[in-house]
């Protein structure tokens, strides 16, 4: 794209960083594994999310809106599924159970994310939706002699792959001889993953060509990542945590059936999000999530709005770990308290802040560059249209809703001090605030009640 900056990202895969070159520019897809949804998601599971928010916004800005396919599905049969249904709903059949359990987490992931600021994905599947497309995968890496049926499971047979373990540098011999839990007799190698597995009678299953059963998650994301963006696409994404097993062998299932020697071009991941220094996860306990920062007072006493906690995971560089803590989320809300409330203006973003997110999502760069130039447009308002755009473009940008309730009480507070300084005959002090207002595109309008006969003023915003 003629005038567009040069995109340069980290490729987990290469370990450099390198130009990327889509496969298709009026086309560019990008897949990030989604949540399972068992349980509310924490903040730690927001990162991903938001980073890979940030890059859909970055190439459909280089790109064009409608040229960019971002696919991010929702894993929604997973056996923390079953066990989580059984625990809270043990008067109902299981299916009935899991489908409660299922919609209630997936519809607070998607108000989470769009508290966040988040854009909606261009497709959403659910794995439930994409059985038949699985089975495909599976009796192709049967008939191409990847996979083998063993005790009630399909497997396949990393041996059969020569370059298995590429992404997470691992060799089958390492895993071999650093494989201290004993073998599984069913399994030829002990790195053989589940594609399938047989169901009871009392869990969820599908007909298949192998019994009524259900997926190994790996195959899930092979399937649907398959479907909406092809055999091969460009960028796939996901947290570090995922390179090992889950990408390997998604890479492993889909590079086998399809005789391809990619899956993505590009592999991307964010580092972790810790608490004093250690992965926040479910398993540990040391977990907060996006629906208690939001809308209760459990950390840090007070709620976050969510352009706060997205701020405040920009500040760190995608790869760094960021460490949560309540002065991260402070020091984020002081920041955007001093940055103009602007709608989007359909200007060009600054060309610093495009630099910085073009060098491989370089956003503490970014967030610093929006910083002055949120500075030079408090006291230029000619560069507020580029700020908004710029801001636009890392999604910190309020929804208009939002602006408008914010900027309603924050103008309410200053017209009732403006109205004190009147009444102490502090004209100086009055005048400044009515001059700040007026940069923020608020007009005063002084009169008198008719009753009272008391000064008021009304306010309106000019655009
Ligand atoms: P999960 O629900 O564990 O599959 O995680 C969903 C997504 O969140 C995956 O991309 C994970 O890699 C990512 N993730 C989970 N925990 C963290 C964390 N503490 N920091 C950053 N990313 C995480
Ligand atoms: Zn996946």
């Amino acid at each position: 794209m003629a005038g567009q900056p040069i995109l340069k990202l980290y490729n987990t895969l290469t370990r450099e960083k390198a130009a990327f070159a889509p496969i298709d520019p009026t086309n560019v897809r990008m897949y990030v594994c989604g949540p399972t949804v068992y349980d509310y998601a924490h903040i730690g599971n927001a990162r991903p999310a938001i980073v890979f928010d940030v890059l859909f916004r970055l190439l459909r800005h280089v790109y064009g809106e409608n040229h960019v396919t971002y696919a991010r599905n929702i894993t929604d049969v997973d056996d923390k599924i079953n066990a989580r249904a059984l625990r809270d709903h043990p008067g109902l059949a299981l299916n009935e159970a899991i489908r409660l359990v299922t919609e209630k987490t997936e519809t607070q992931y998607l108000e989470d994310a769009k508290a966040l600021g988040c854009l909606d994905p261009t497709v959403q599947p659910r794995a439930t939706e994409n059985i038949a497309g699985m089975i495909e995968i599976i009796e192709r890496l049967i008939a191409k002699g990847h996979a083998y049926q063993a005790e009630g499971e399909v497997l396949f047979d990393t041996r059969s792959m020569a370059d298995y373990g590429r992404l997470s540098n691992r060799n089958l011999e390492d895993q071999q001889a650093g494989a201290r839990v004993a073998v599984d007799a069913h399994k030829r190698n002990p790195g053989d993953f589940v594609l399938w597995k047989l169901s009871s009678e009392s869990e969820p299953g599908w007909d298949s060509p192998w019994g009524r059963g259900r997926p190994g998650w790996h195959i899930e994301c092979s399937a649907m990542s398959q479907r909406y963006l092809g055999e091969v696409f460009d960028i796939h994404g996901g947290g570090l945590d995922l390179i090992f097993p889950h990408h390997e062998n998604e890479i492993a299932q889909s590079r086998c059936a399809h005789g391809t020697d990619v899956m993505a071009n590009v592999w991307m991941h964010n580092g972790f999000l810790q608490v004093e220094g250690r992965k926040m996860s479910k398993s540990e306990g040391n977990f907060v999530t996006i629906y208690e920062l939001l809308h209760t007072e459990k950390f840090g006493g007070r709620k976050w709005p969510g352009e706060v906690l997205r701020l405040a995971m920009l500040m760190t560089h995608y790869r760094e770990p960021i460490d949560f803590s309540i002065k991260r989320l402070e020091e984020a809300e002081r920041l955007l308290a001093k940055w103009p409330l602007v709608k989007e203006s359909g200007a060009a973003p600054d060309t610093t802040v495009i630099s910085a997110l073009a060098d491989d999502l370089n956003t503490v760069a970014a967030v610093q560059a929006l910083h002055a130039l949120a500075q030079a447009a408090n006291a230029e308002p000619a560069l507020l249209a580029t700020y908004a755009a710029s801001a636009a473009l890392l999604g910190v940008q309020p929804k208009e809703t939002e602006i408008d309730e914010a900027l309603a009480s924050a103008v309410d507070a200053l017209v009732a001090m403006r109205l004190e300084m009147l009444k102490a005959k502090n004209f100086a002090e009055a005048d400044k605030i009515r001059e700040d207002l007026a940069v923020k595109g608020v007009q005063l309008k002084d009169g008198k009640d008719a009753a009272t006969g008391e000064r008021v003023t009304t306010w309106e915003v000019k655009r």
